[in-house]
């Protein structure tokens, strides 16, 4: 495991935007005689806008299992800003007729994998489009995954945080090896009862199960990848691939870690509070 960042108290939102994106700021102050950047994959045209003058721009990262998509579309709503999921534009540009949707098509149906260049610009497209209607902000979930798509992405907008959630690995497999899916409605379940005890100055984790209602029980089934040696398998891949993105990002002061304490419940109040937005809702009706 790399060094860990951890803010030692939480920070005013305000706070967290001058801290993080001191540099960014600069560059976009230093660049306002021309504040509309050329992504170099298309004429996307995303305003550079000081992080004061604007909503958050964050990108969660986190192993799959871990609810990464869950939290970011939580804290999305709360914000008020779009919660962009590049598997999600993906697949709406594959269900279009968007000038990329054909070349798309054709990848994913060789079975290859999507490249940087088209993600980015659906993303900057994505980008543009919600500026166009008016959007500030973004939350983004999987994107990136590499150095070389954060350092593409830096070329067409700026990032002020990255949170990367984190569960111990013994808890991320019990909870892929819960999961549960009706095969009558097609809803999703959780078995797993976890309960890890605090130990050695780490503190305890407790999920509930998230139990189906009966009519469900006897039609339970597993996804057939969800074995243990498939789950091991797809964290480790994970872990390779992400420790040096997150490496890249601590060494900009733009990554905060988050150990999730357990479920839902338990999780996104502390969440809150450790992005210094536990009381955000008050707040903003305080100002309105
Ligand atoms: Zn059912």
């Amino acid at each position: 495991m790399a060094a860990i960042t951890r803010f030692s108290k939480p920070l005013a939102l305000s706070h967290i935007r001058r801290c993080l994106c001191s540099s960014s700021a600069a560059a976009a102050v230093s660049d306002e005689s021309n504040p509309h950047v050329t992504s170099p994959f298309g004429n996307y045209k995303i305003t550079r806008r000081d992080p004061s003058e604007r909503n958050v721009q964050w990108v969660f990262l986190g192993s799959p299992g871990v609810g990464k998509g869950t939290y970011a579309s939580r804290l999305s709503n709360l914000l008020g800003v779009p919660h962009i999921a590049t598997g999600d534009l993906v697949r709406e540009e594959l269900a279009s007729s968007g000038p990329l949707s054909k070349q798309l098509t054709e990848i994913v149906n060789q079975g290859k994998l999507v490249s940087d260049e088209i993600i980015i610009s659906l993303l900057a497209e994505r980008l543009e489009a919600g500026e166009a209607k008016g959007q500030s902000g973004f939350i983004l979930d999987g994107f990136p995954r590499t150095i070389n798509q954060a350092e593409i992405l830096e070329g067409v907008t700026d990032i002020d945080l990255v949170v990367n959630l984190r569960l111990p690995e013994s808890v991320l497999i019990e909870k892929c090896l819960g999961r549960r899916i009706c095969s009558q409605c097609g809803k999703n379940f959780n078995v797993a009862s976890i309960n890890v005890k605090g130990q050695n100055g780490n503190p305890g984790i407790s999920m509930a199960p998230l139990l189906p209602p009966s009519h469900c029980m006897s039609k339970l089934v597993t996804r057939s990848d969800d074995t243990e040696k498939v789950v091991k398998e797809r964290l480790r891949i994970y872990n390779e691939k992400s420790q040096p993105l997150e490496d890249y990002y601590l060494n900009k002061g733009k990554l905060m870690e988050f150990d999730l304490p357990g479920g839902i419940p338990e999780s996104w109040p502390k969440l809150l509070e450790a992005l210094n937005l536990d009381d955000f809702e008050e707040r903003q009706s305080a100002a309105a």
